[in-house]
């Protein structure tokens, strides 16, 4: 294993693995390392969005993850039995207008075999213990066996999750507070009055249950703070979960129970994203309620936001500010998506009675109006996420070009084009399209490797300037 790699990935999460997987597929090798001695065994992520299957698209496996999972077409809101609304997925704005859900064991295990097809290995029970920042690379310690081993990389990219030791040691601060609720949950195989195609959120006085389905099982989870009888209770098993089941959603009847666990919520942001050679994806870089299924899937953007810019600076195809544009782009995505999983977390498990009564009215209400529901349902799908205010982002057509139309290549640019441009002289990595379906008045439209609009353009020479401005493919 060579002691000098162009990227270090510290953690196979999805974030590592994705990351990986886009870093090879960029022509760039890297090492991955997890201090795990094996890939994990239980579900945790289930929920994933459009956003995120467009990705896979274009890294060529998402049929095989959609073979995996199961599709989810809606969420239901109850109060108790009462049904208070529905929200189809079928306005999201994709062609993957659904939710996949996908245990994150199999999601992982399908980034690890991807990987394994690019002769990249995860290297398990290796634990980085130490890192410092020369300001031209980064020395790294590694732990493996209780063996020490020093390596350089040129990069590192803490995908270590909530307790990241890359974001302790390379000297990120973030601000972090918790919230007060507390869940417990299982995934159980149960009958009865529960739905096998739709995300149910049942809103209770005592605390709000979610049931979301597996192609196995049902994943379920019961907040407890506010109920009397559970709120000092860890942990959850068979006989509590019948009982509160029993109280906030009768009719459900637990067959057998494969995993249980419980969690409370923390919320967390880095200052920022990239500090010299080293950067944060992912866990490390923010944490949130689970609320809307967003933590792995804005975590898995992360990695695809970041491989292609790594990879072009990597190759000298463009110039290390580049890779700025990284923490101007996620942070903020980032920092609204704490919020929004927050404040849905407040209003779901809200014990004040008349917030209760409005929320109620409120989902009965906002949620038939079709332009408020498509755009709550693009924005958990992150189909709606455009970097409008990026350097990168030069239109304010803030269209969401579907990628999926350009099998993306690793770091490869496309520019469209409705005519023939004779004797382009552009760099290797853009391709020339000519376009058949082109939705814009002016003739040439470049898109980023990660399927963005980099802008709309009348002449060569805008496009030129654009890439100049952006210490893309510097002379
Ligand atoms: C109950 C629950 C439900 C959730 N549901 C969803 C959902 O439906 N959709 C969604 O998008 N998100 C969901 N999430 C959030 C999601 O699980 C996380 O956001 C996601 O796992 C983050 O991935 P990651 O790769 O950044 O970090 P992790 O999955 O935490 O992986 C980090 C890896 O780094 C390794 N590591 C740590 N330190 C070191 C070190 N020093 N050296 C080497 N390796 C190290 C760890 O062993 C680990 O394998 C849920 C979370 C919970 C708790």
């Amino acid at each position: 294993m060579t002691n000098l790699v162009d990227v270090l990935v510290v953690g196979a999460g999805p974030v590592g693995l994705n990351l990986a997987l886009a870093l090879n597929k960029s022509g760039v090798q890297c090492r991955i390392i997890d201090s795990k001695a094996e890939p994990s065994k239980t579900s945790n992520a289930i929920g994933v969005n459009a956003r995120t299957l467009e990705i896979w698209k274009s890294m060529g496996f998402v049929d095989t993850a959609i073979a995996h999972g199961l599709k989810l077409n809606q969420v239901k809101l109850f109060s108790g039995s009462k049904l208070l609304n529905h929200a189809e997925f079928d306005s999201v704005e994709s062609e993957f207008n659904f939710m996949l859900s996908l245990p994150q064991a199999q999601t992982e295990k399908l980034l690890i075999d991807e990987l394994v097809k690019y002769n990249t290995h995860v290297e398990w029970n290796t634990k980085l213990t130490d890192l410092k920042d020369t300001n031209e690379s980064v020395n790294i310690t590694l732990n493996s066996d209780s063996k020490e081993s020093h390596i350089t990389a040129k990069w590192v990219v803490g995908c270590d999750g909530y307790h990241s030791k890359v974001r302790e040691l390379a000297g990120f601060t973030q601000e972090c507070h918790d919230l007060t609720q507390h869940f417990i949950m299982m995934d159980a195989k149960l009958s009865g009055n529960i739905s096998r195609s739709d995300v149910s959120i049942v809103f209770n006085g005592a605390g709000v249950m979610v049931f979301i389905p597996m192609k196995d099982n049902v994943r379920v989870m019961a907040e407890i703070s506010n109920d009397p009888k559970f709120k000092d209770l860890k942990s959850g098993n068979l006989d509590i979960f019948t009982k509160i089941l029993n109280e906030r959603h009768p009719g459900v009847v637990i067959d057998s129970v494969d995993w249980l666990s419980d969690f409370s919520i923390h919320e967390c942001l880095a200052s920022n994203f990239r500090n010299g050679h080293v950067f944060l994806a992912g866990d490390s870089a923010h944490s949130h309620s689970p609320a809307g299924a967003q933590g792995m899937n804005t975590g898995i953007q992360d990695s695809w936001n970041l491989a292609w810019k790594l990879a072009h600076v990597i190759k000298n195809e463009a110039t290390d500010s580049l890779l700025d544009t990284y923490n101007t782009e996620r942070r903020g995505i980032a920092n609204d998506v704490i919020k929004r999983s927050g404040g849905i977390t407040k209003v779901a498990t809200t014990n004040n009675k008349f917030i209760q009564l409005l929320r109620n009215l409120g989902v009965g209400g906002i949620l038939s109006i079709d332009l408020i529901r498509n755009k709550i349902v693009n924005s958990l799908q992150q189909t709606d996420i455009c970097y409008e205010n990026s350097l990168l982002i030069n239109t304010d057509q803030v269209l969401y070009q579907n990628q999926t139309k350009f099998q993306n290549i690793g770091s490869k640019w496309f520019l469209l084009t409705k005519d023939e441009i004779p004797n382009p002289d552009l760099p290797d990595f853009i391709e020339i399209v000519r376009n058949p379906v082109y939705w814009s008045d002016q003739p040439l439209c470049l898109i980023r490797p990660d399927g963005y609009i980099a802008m709309y353009a009348d002449s060569l020479f805008e496009i030129s300037g654009y890439l100049v401005e952006n210490g893309i493919n510097p002379a």
